[in-house]
C-alpha cells in the first residue's frame, strides 16, 4: 500500500525513526513465571480479555500494513505467550505478505515460551515466520519448573530450540533474564550448553516492569558482570552491530565457536536508539516499555476510518513521543509512574 506519508517525518521528538512494531496477540499464557505472572495476582480469578476485546487477524493485518507504510520494518508477535493465539499461522502468513515501501518483505520473528513450539515450527516456518526467539531462564529442571510455576519441563523446551532451528526457524535466539540468586550461578552452563549450536544466547537484566513482581534494583544482575564470568574462561571479542537500534551488545567467542549478547536494559540505556513500538492484544499503542497509559487504536480500526486517517494517527503519536525511561530510571522514585504488565505488552 502506497500512502503518500513521507517515512522521514515519522521521527519521534528525540529525532528516532519507527522500525519496529512488537505485535501481542493474547494476553493469556501457559505459564506463571515468577517475576512475570505471578500466581498471586494472575490466579484462577484473574480477568483476561475476552476474545471479541482482542484485535482480530485482520485488523492486526491492518494496522501492521499502515505501520511499514511509515517506516516500520521489523514485526516481532509476542504475548502472553503468541502461540496460545489459535491459527497463529494464519497471521504469520497475512504479515509475511507485506511489502515495505521499496518492495521488500518484512523481517518477521516471534517470542515465545517454547512449550508449543516443537509441534508447530514447521507450520511456522511454512507460514512465513523468519525467526523466533525462546526464553529460557535456567537448565535445572527443577529450578526450571520453580520458574515457570506450572512444571513445564525444561527437556521440552530444550528440544522446542532444537525443532524450530531444524524447521530454518534460524539462528534461534534464547533470552536468559537473570535475576540475582536465582539463576546467575548458572551464567557459564548456559554459555557452555548454547556455545557451538549456532543457537544466540542473550543474557537479559531483570526490569522493573510492571507492578506484579517486586523489582528491586539489587537483584539486577549487570552484563558487565556476566561477560567478565564468561570471559574468565572463554576469550571474548566484541562484535560490531548489525544493525541501529539493535537491543544487544554482540560478543563473539575469539575461537570461532559462536556469539552470546548481552541486553543491559538497566545498567546501560539504549533509549537514544530506540525504535520500538508495542501495540497491546486489543490494539493500545505504547511507545514505551515503561509507558504509563496507551492509545486506543483498536476504536479507530473499528470506526470508518480509512488507512490514511490512521496512518496520520500512528504518525501523530510517535512524533510526539518523547520516552526515554531507561535513562531517568535511577532518578525516579518506586511508585512515581503507573507500569503496564510485560505478560500484556509482551518483551
Ligand atoms: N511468553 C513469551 C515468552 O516468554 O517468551 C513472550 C512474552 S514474554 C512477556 C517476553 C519476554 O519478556 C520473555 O523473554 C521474558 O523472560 C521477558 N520478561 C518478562 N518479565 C521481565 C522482566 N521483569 N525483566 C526482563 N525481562 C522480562
Ligand atoms: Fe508467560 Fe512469557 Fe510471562 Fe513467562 S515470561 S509468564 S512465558 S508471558
Ligand atoms: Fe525504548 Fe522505553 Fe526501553 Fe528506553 S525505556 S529503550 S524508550 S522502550
Amino acid at each position: 500500500m502506497a500512502l503518500n506519508v513521507d517515512p522521514i517525518r515519522v521521527a519521534d521528538a528525540r529525532g528516532r525513526a519507527l522500525r519496529d512494531l512488537r505485535i501481542s496477540v493474547t494476553d493469556r499464557c501457559n505459564f506463571r513465571c515468577v517475576y512475570c505472572m505471578p500466581k498471586e495476582v494472575f490466579g484462577k480469578d484473574f480477568q483476561f480479555r475476552e476474545r471479541s476485546e482482542l484485535l482480530s487477524f485482520e485488523e492486526i493485518e491492518r494496522l501492521a500494513s499502515i505501520a511499514v507504510s511509515l517506516g516500520v520494518s521489523k514485526l516481532r508477535l509476542t504475548g502472553g505467550e503468541p502461540l496460545l493465539r489459535r491459527g497463529i499461522e494464519d497471521l504469520i502468513s497475512r504479515l509475511a505478505a507485506l511489502r515495505t515501501p521499496e518492495g521488500k518483505p518484512v523481517d518477521l520473528a516471534m517470542t515465545t515460551n517454547g512449550s508449543a513450539l516443537a509441534i508447530k515450527a514447521a507450520a511456522l516456518k511454512e507460514a512465513g515466520l523468519n525467526r523466533v526467539t525462546v526464553s529460557l531462564d535456567s537448565l535445572d529442571n527443577e529450578r526450571f519448573q520453580a520458574i515457570n510455576d506450572v512444571k513445564f519441563p525444561v527437556d521440552k523446551v530444550l528440544a522446542a530450540i532444537e525443532a524450530a532451528a531444524q524447521a530454518g526457524l534460524g539462528p534461534v535466539k534464547i533470552n536468559t533474564v537473570l535475576k540475582r540468586g536465582v539463576n546467575d550461578d548458572e551464567i557459564l552452563d548456559l554459555a557452555e550448553h548454547f556455545r557451538g549450536t549456532g543457537h544466540i544466547l542473550r543474557f537479559i537484566e531483570y526490569m522493573d516492569v510492571g507492578a506484579s513482581n517486586q523489582w528491586k534494583l539489587d537483584e539486577v544482575v549487570p552484563s558487565a558482570e556476566v561477560i567478565k564470568r564468561i570471559s574468565a574462561r572463554h576469550r571474548l571479542e566484541p562484535a560490531a552491530p548489525t544493525q541501529l537500534g539493535e537491543t544487544a551488545k554482540r560478543w563473539n567467542y575469539a575461537d570461532g565457536s559462536g556469539e552470546i549478547g548481552v541486553i543491559s536494559s538497566v545498567t546501560g540505556a539504549f533509549c537514544g536508539d530506540c525504535t520500538r513500538a508495542r501495540v497491546s492484544a486489543e490494539g493500545r499503542l505504547y511507545t514505551c516499555l515503561f509507558a504509563s497509559e496507551g492509545t486506543d487504536l483498536r476504536a479507530l480500526l473499528r470506526s470508518d476510518a480509512d488507512d490514511r486517517d490512521i496512518a496520520l494517527a500512528l504518525g501523530g503519536l510517535w512524533n510526539k513521543r518523547d520516552d526515554n525511561y531507561s535513562e531517568l530510571r535511577a532518578a525516579l522514585e518506586p511508585g512515581d509512574r503507573k507500569r503496564i504488565e510485560m505478560s500484556y505488552i509482551g518483551g
